[in-house]
């Protein structure tokens, strides 16, 4: 199957697309790869959508990407008497250390690392921003703060902190374990990590994970922005969560952050999701907003590797129309003739190594000769990553003999991954190419290819090969 599409589509998967059938009409829809939120998948849940999302990549024959979000140490209050309360505006409210419920005037904090670290003057937003507290007075065992704005206040809900530096790691209890059920599966690709701060929040995970998994920084607090440099070198790819940062920043400040965010990930060539509310008013409604359709547009102009599904996919009315609606958005503006020419104004220097200057001069030589297709063999997917980084008009089609290198790069903007055995030699290496060139609908005989690679195959990062080809009259072989 070949999809005529450079951004890639991520899809929630939830209680409106957990079935087999539903699973595969997403992916025949267009969603390259599959998130399961940890926040709500119990691990049985979880290991039972992996088992039906690894039957429909076999049927379908297309690498797949799984990816599971941890939840991250989202705060919450405790519970409340009579499960709400009414506040007034310029009332004092506390929020303090006794697990008993609470009223108009205290609740139950159950975070005593927050109780210690939130100083005066620090804005506390509850319930995505409806309830904003402001911290006057604190002792280490309660926050005495005054309400700015909002009234309500319920059950369990949220906490965001944006003033305030936690000492908490991105690791909760709950996420240590559900990051061991993850990698005991063997079939994950990506595992996203929520509301990390520093780059230290990294550095436990990928201890954990050993290179397992690739590990997804969720960009959602202001001080992740402020170290973003450091966070983009030691993560392997990026979510622009406009979720919780729309909360925890000024709302506004998003769209900024999010050129951002995806112009630093194209530099470092490492892949960037936008994610949330791309087509929310799809939940209940079998078409998009204009706004939607152009919010989608933008991060698809913008050059981000993969665009995300949230409660769309995973709990909305139209889970199959909102892939597709995505998908058709996307193709439109990528035959759009302003494309090409907004990408190439992003485009990057390589880095004064091999792959690099391999990617361009493939990149440079496929325009000037049109040629059918770039093909490149990566073992580890550093090569295709690089490649990707040019953002080369025409198609390029990774050749990896790992499956797990397939599946990860399947959130790459423009890779179309397909599993081989690495090459004996250089004509097996070149009629190889060409054959599935073919076999995978980007090429004819008589078209051309450019094929790179680091001879010998397998040597991580040694690309150093580049050679243009014929594909045969029997559309299998290359001269
Ligand atoms: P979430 O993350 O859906 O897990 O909250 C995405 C976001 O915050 O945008
Ligand atoms: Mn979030």
């Amino acid at each position: 199957m070949r999809r005529n599409r450079k951004v890639k589509i991520l899809a929630t998967l939830g209680p409106a697309s957990a079935d087999e059938q539903m699973i595969q009409k997403l992916h025949e829809a267009g969603a390259d790869l599959f998130r399961i939120n940890m926040s709500h998948a119990s691990h049985e849940v979880m290991r039972t959508l992996i088992e039906r999302i690894r039957v429909v990549e076999a049927r379908c024959g297309r690498p797949i990407g799984i990816l599971a979000d941890l939840q991250g140490p989202k705060l919450r209050v405790g519970k409340f008497a009579e499960g709400k309360v009414e506040l007034k505006i310029g009332q004092t409210f506390t929020l303090d250390n006794r697990d008993v419920p609470g009223d108009s005037r205290r609740v139950y904090l159950p975070h005593p690392e927050i109780l210690e670290a939130v100083k005066p003057g620090h804005r506390l937003l509850i319930d995505d921003g409806k309830l904003h507290l402001r911290a006057e007075k604190t002792d280490g065992k309660s926050i005495v703060t005054t309400v700015v704005s909002g009234t309500r206040i319920s059950d369990r809900k949220g906490v965001s902190l944006p003033d305030t530096l936690l000492g908490v790691g991105a690791l909760t209890d709950k996420d240590r374990v559900d990051l061991d059920a993850v990698l005991a599966t063997g079939e994950v690709d990506w595992v996203a990590l929520s509301f990390i701060q520093r780059p230290e929040d990294l550095a436990e995970v990928r201890k954990i994970a050993r290179g397992r998994v690739g590990l997804m920084s969720k960009i959602e607090k202001p001080q992740a922005i402020e170290r973003i440099d450091e966070i983009i070198e030691l993560s392997d790819a990026l979510m622009v969560a406009r979720g919780d940062l729309g909360v925890e920043m000024p709302l506004e400040s998003v769209p900024g952050l999010q050129k951002q965010l995806t112009r630093a990930c194209r530099r470092a060539g490492k892949p960037v999701v936008v994610a949330t509310q791309m087509l929310e008013s799809m939940i209940s409604s079998p078409v998009p907003t204009r706004a939607e359709v152009s919010d989608v547009a933008t991060a698809v102009f913008e050059g981000a590797d993969a665009v995300m599904l949230s409660a769309e996919s995973a709990s909305g009315e139209y889970p199959v129309e909102a892939v597709s609606t995505m998908a058709s958005i996307a193709s439109n503006v990528e035959r759009d003739p302003h494309y090409p020419g907004i990408i190439y104004a992003q485009r990057t220097p390589p880095e004064a190594t091999g792959a690099d200057a391999i990617s361009l001069a493939a990149h440079q030589i496929a325009e000037t000769l049109k040629l059918a297709a770039i093909v490149t063999y990566t073992s580890s997917g550093t090569t295709g990553l690089r490649a990707a980084r040019e953002r080369p008009q025409v198609p390029v089609i990774a050749l990896s003999p790992i499956v797990q290198t397939a599946r990860r790069l399947s959130v790459v903007w423009g890779l179309h991954c397909v599993v081989t055995e690495d090459a004996t030699d250089l004509d097996d290496m070149v009629n190889r190419a060409c054959r599935i060139v073919s076999t995978e609908g980007f090429g004819k005989p008589g078209d051309r290819i450019i094929v790179t690679a680091g001879v010998p195959l397998g040597t991580p990062g040694a690309t150093n090969m580049l050679r243009i080809a014929y594909i045969g009259s029997d559309g299998q072989s290359g001269i």
